[in-house]
């Protein structure tokens, strides 16, 4: 039977990836949660609106269209029909993120379509809120974390070479990254209550993709 698999934790464990590789090799559908507040990051940053101007951010959300498509090289993200795939990644929108993210009308929205995505069973969902307030229904619950100078490190050799910047200054940036999502005050980043904990700093992509696996057949 199809089941919905909620993947959570903090900045850069690899959440993204490893749900990707599940889903496809579960034939499921992958959503990328965090996408989504990008894209709306991204809106927020054109429109000139500040994280923590609310009236002006409820007002831009409700005008926005956000939808997530499966694409032939993985997700594609539409802002208003718009493909900002490649846009929601720069450094701007990841530094801004996690305020924009802390809005309550922005979560109210973006909640309700996650939650109209899940319905029919059969997707991998990956975000900070997954198990514990969008899906906590969900049949599988992995809770994704590696200490901050690994994801640092895995972030630093991600970034393009004209993007690079010291790898103490992303440890830095993830680690109030982390804080922002654990402190907010509407569903903070926190380990469900029935979520299997996995520490990724010592396991390949591969075999943290195994064990999810393992864990979705029993
Ligand atoms: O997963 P990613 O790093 O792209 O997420 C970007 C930001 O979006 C997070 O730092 C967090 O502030 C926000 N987010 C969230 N709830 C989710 C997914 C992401 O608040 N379910």
């Amino acid at each position: 039977d199809r089941m919905n698999v909620a993947l959570d934790g903090p900045a850069g464990a690899g959440k993204s990836t490893v749900a990707r590789q599940v889903a496809k090799r579960l034939g499921y559908v992958y959503v990328d949660t965090g996408a989504m507040y990008r894209a709306v990051t991204l809106a927020a940053i054109r429109s000139g609106i500040r994280p923590d101007e609310a009236d002006k951010l409820r007002e831009l959300v409700a005008s926005l269209e956000i939808a997530l498509m499966p694409g032939p090289e993985g997700q594609v993200v539409l802002l208003n029909g718009e493909d900002v795939t490649e846009q929601i990644r720069t450094r701007d929108v990841t530094l801004s993120v996690s305020a924009v993210a802390a809005n309550e009308a922005v979560r109210a929205k973006l909640v309700d379509l996650q939650r109209k995505m899940a319905s029919e069973r059969g997707i991998v969902m990956d975000g900070r809120d997954i198990g514990t307030h969008v899906l906590p229904d969900a049949e599988l619950k992995v809770f994704l974390t590696a200490s901050v100078q690994i994801r640092a490190f895995r972030r630093f050799q991600e970034l393009k070479e004209e993007d690079r910047v010291p790898i103490e200054q992303l440890e830095r940036e993830i680690a109030e990254r982390d804080r922002s999502d654990e402190q907010r005050e509407i569903s903070p980043l926190i380990c469900a209550k029935d979520a299997v904990v996995l520490d990724s700093s010592d396991m390949t992509i591969e075999q943290v993709v195994e064990a999810i696996l393992d864990m979705s057949r029993t």
